[in-house]
């Protein structure tokens, strides 16, 4: 990654992205290819002092190399947009309602936007990925969770109380399991991946007879099962892994040809961990969402391209299309 920084007249953004297992800042001139980007661990024992000590050093790192006119934020939980409050942390306690976007403002004196992480990655895939020119997508991760953001008309569709494009506890089973949601048969509850390594245990303590390449994998106690584990042995057949796979993308397939159909939408871009399953996971996705799309209606399913930077350079563009919206349009 380049450390310098070029001076083209173009406002720099502080991008913030408060995730569960790291955070992440960067210096982003729109335009240039080369944000600069610092990481740290989150702690596992962290709380929102600790999580705001840690980006203030990111920060003060940032801040060296040069002088950003806004800031903007992807934060991994529910936050009012207009007002710029975190409703509740997925990852850390003491988040509650607190005041994101005054608390930077105030600490920093600089601007500050903060949206959840999902829309923020939309508007990154968006402007720089894989949904660059296009008018409207759906932009869904599927990793710990199912989030999803929604872009209409170039902008990401929030709804009435922020909460617009919220896929992963949209029902595509009310016979299925229980979500943490409350609710039975969320997308979330069958695709995400803590519930498939969940029901893989499941399913092995109760039927000796199945999972057998998992099983030898799991043989010895090295490795714990986890995402990776399952998803390893998914690719030597495990029949098993495979199931838990297919079913995972056939709820996400589901979900996401719903929303297909509801809003005639021309693309839906997926990231996320879950999404780097490989053949079999992408090719039950596709045909589900082939099988749920109304006859006149075609929409692309593609990977998302950013990857972890996706909510980085998202977060820019939610700077500049707050703070700068004559100069919010993509550099060519
Ligand atoms: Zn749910």
């Amino acid at each position: 990654m380049n450390n310098t920084v070029t001076d083209t007249g173009a406002p720099f953004y502080l991008a913030l992205d408060f995730g569960g297992t790291k955070h992440a800042a960067a210096l982003i001139e729109m335009g240039s290819p080369d944000p600069i980007v610092r990481r740290v661990a989150a702690g596992s024992q962290s709380d929102r002092v600790r999580d705001l000590q840690a980006m203030d050093g990111l920060i003060q790192e940032l801040r060296a190399h040069a002088n950003p006119t806004a800031i903007g934020v992807s934060f991994g939980g529910p936050v009012d947009y207009q007002t710029g409050i975190v409703r509740l942390s997925h990852h850390v306690p003491q988040w509650e309602n607190f005041s994101l976007a005054d608390y930077l403002a105030a600490t920093y004196r600089l601007p500050a936007v903060v949206d959840n992480d999902a829309n923020v990655a939309a508007l990154g895939e968006h402007r720089f990925g894989a949904g660059r020119g296009m008018e409207a997508m759906l932009y869904v991760t599927v990793s710990t969770g199912v989030g999803g953001g929604l872009v209409l008309g170039g902008e990401i569709w929030r709804g009435f109380r922020s909460m617009a494009g919220e896929i992963g506890h949209t029902v595509v089973d009310p016979h299925g399991p229980r979500c943490l949601c409350g609710k039975h048969g969320c997308v979330e509850r069958l695709a995400s991946g803590p519930y498939m390594v969940h029901d893989a245990m499941v399913r092995l303590e109760q039927n000796p007879d199945s999972g057998k390449v998992l099983r030898q994998l799991l043989a010895g106690n090295e490795r714990p099962l986890d995402g990776a584990l399952l998803s390893e042995a998914a690719a030597m057949g495990d029949e098993l892994a495979r199931t838990l796979f297919r079913r995972s993308a056939a709820a996400l397939g589901t979900g996401i040809g719903n929303a297909v159909n509801l809003l005639d939408l021309p693309l839906v871009v997926v990231g996320g961990g879950v999404s780097k399953s490989g053949d079999l996971w992408w090719e039950t996705l596709r045909e589900t969402v082939d099988s749920v799309l109304l006859p006149e209606i075609h929409a692309k399913v593609e990977q998302a391209e950013l990857g972890d930077v996706a909510p980085l350079w998202g977060a820019a563009v939610l700077a500049s299309l707050r703070f700068h919206p004559d100069q919010s349009q993509p550099a060519s």
